[in-house]
């Protein structure tokens, strides 16, 4: 049995002010969440008064992004250790807006993942197709390759510590969602990639969560589809009540 996870990406919304506030309206509305592991993924900037405000609650903190080297000379940039000293417990990684406009490869992400496993915490890893490669049959091409390259020499014990968000490019921020069926069916194929690289057992106990305009009132049908084990949710996830109604799927 997969536990599922609810994690939401602030993308570059909120202040340390404004993350106070959405902590202090969400924490009641999620105390006694045990269905399932809470994540929210603020800016670097509010993580600090995030991670206090979550002391003590089922939430966790996770960053957006990090470099994969553990220090050096690179402007603007945060490794691994400095995000667990932080206090984060997770790093999304290879997000499509990170391969979009910051030139992500599969290759870095690849090196990120290690890096975050190797400083103790949990890599969220994101696949996904544009419209047009969908549209060109081509979506099972893009996801084994973005997978096959983001997990790229992990060992088993590795993998099993990873999380997987399918999340189409197609329906991030654009109020489009996949059907839960069409979900249902990307995640299969990423099972099949996971069983062909590591094991069937591995592979069972992969959590792959779907992104891409979940709200309140498509996620019950989306967590319905047993592929489904969470959603990663952008917009919906920077009001504190809509965030809370998904976790309470
Ligand atoms: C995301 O940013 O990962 C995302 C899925 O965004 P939205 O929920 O707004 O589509």
């Amino acid at each position: 049995m997969r536990r599922p996870v609810i994690a939401g990406n602030w993308k570059m919304y909120k202040t340390q002010a404004e993350a106070r506030a959405y902590f202090s309206a969400l924490v009641p509305l999620v105390r006694s969440c045990v269905h399932c592991d809470i994540i929210v993924a603020p800016p670097f900037t509010a993580l600090a008064v995030s991670v206090e405000a979550v002391k003590g609650t089922p939430i966790s903190i996770a960053a957006q992004d990090m470099h994969g080297e553990p220090e050096g000379a690179f402007t603007g940039e945060v490794s691994a250790a400095m995000l667990v000293d932080a206090g984060c417990r997770a790093v999304i990684i290879a997000h499509s807006e990170r391969r979009q406009f910051f030139g992500e490869t599969d290759e870095r992400a690849n090196k990120k993942i290690k890096a975050a496993l190797a400083a103790g915490f949990t890599p969220i890893l994101c696949v996904g197709e544009l419209l047009a490669e969908r549209e060109g049959g081509k979506m099972e091409e893009v996801l084994a390759r973005q997978f096959s390259g983001g997990v790229a020499a992990l060992t088993g014990a590795e993998f099993s510590r990873i999380i997987l968000a399918y999340e189409p490019v197609w329906a991030i921020g654009t109020g489009r969602t996949a059907t839960p069926e069409m979900a249902a069916e990307a995640h299969r194929f990423l099972r099949q990639q996971a069983a062909a690289s590591f094991t069937p057992e591995r592979a069972a106990g992969l959590r792959i969560l779907y992104g891409g305009s979940v709200k309140p009132d498509n996620i019950k049908g989306l967590m319905a589809q047993v592929e489904i084990d969470g959603a990663l949710v952008g917009g919906a996830s920077l009001n504190a009540e809509a965030f809370a109604s998904i976790v309470n799927f």
